[in-house]
């Protein structure tokens, strides 16, 4: 059975375990780059990418986390999560500018579905990975991911954006996979 570390700082922690679970994973939070070491693949949940930036400068995870990442572990951020993986992080509006892991070879836009379409749910597109094909995604504040690199597999697009994409072991969802009863996402993550 998989260890996946959950980090811990901010957000949706307890929802991403009891997914875990479902998918069949050991779950664990994790705050200490020791901690983070001993698993086999961490998720960065959603939250505030801010809250959670500044909580990463705090206990000095950067480093680890890349270099986590670059021991060929599996990396999941989701939401807050898929913004602090990516190249670079930029706001739709006036938000202020969040430091970013440069690991998915993406620029994240935060909240850049604008306010009156704050929070919604879709199924993915046509055409969209088999294993997600008729995953709820849960959008809350959501960013969007665009300038994706050569390398970028997108596994599930929603009104013609890239909502689940995978670059080698490095994986990010836009939307809130834990937050349905349907574990494909996770179980999807952890049979790579
Ligand atoms: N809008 C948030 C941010 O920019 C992300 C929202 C979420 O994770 N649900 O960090």
């Amino acid at each position: 059975m998989k260890t996946v570390g959950i980090l811990g700082i901010q957000g949706d922690v307890e929802a991403h375990a009891r997914a875990l679970e479902r998918a069949g994973a050991a779950p664990r939070r994790v705050l200490r780059a020791a901690e983070i070491d001993a698993c086999d693949a961490i998720i960065v949940p959603g939250g505030e990418s801010t809250t959670i930036s500044k909580g990463m400068d705090r206990l000095e995870l950067w480093e680890p986390i890349r270099a986590f990442a670059a021991s060929g572990r599996s990396v999941l951020g989701t939401c807050a999560g898929a913004i602090l993986v990516s190249r670079e992080a930029r706001a739709a509006d006036a938000h202020e500018p969040v430091a970013t892991l440069g690991l998915l070879d993406a620029v994240a836009i935060r909240n850049a579905y604008g306010t009156q379409v704050d929070s919604f749910a879709a199924t993915p597109a046509p055409g969209s990975d088999p294993a997600v094909a008729d995953f709820r995604c849960v959008f809350i504040r959501a960013p969007q991911l665009t300038e994706l690199g050569a390398a970028v597999q997108v596994l599930a697009s929603v009104e013609g954006r890239p909502v689940l994409v995978r670059e080698g072991n490095i994986w990010a969802a836009t939307f809130h996979p834990e937050l349905t009863n349907d574990p494909a996402v996770h179980a999807a993550f952890l049979s790579y």
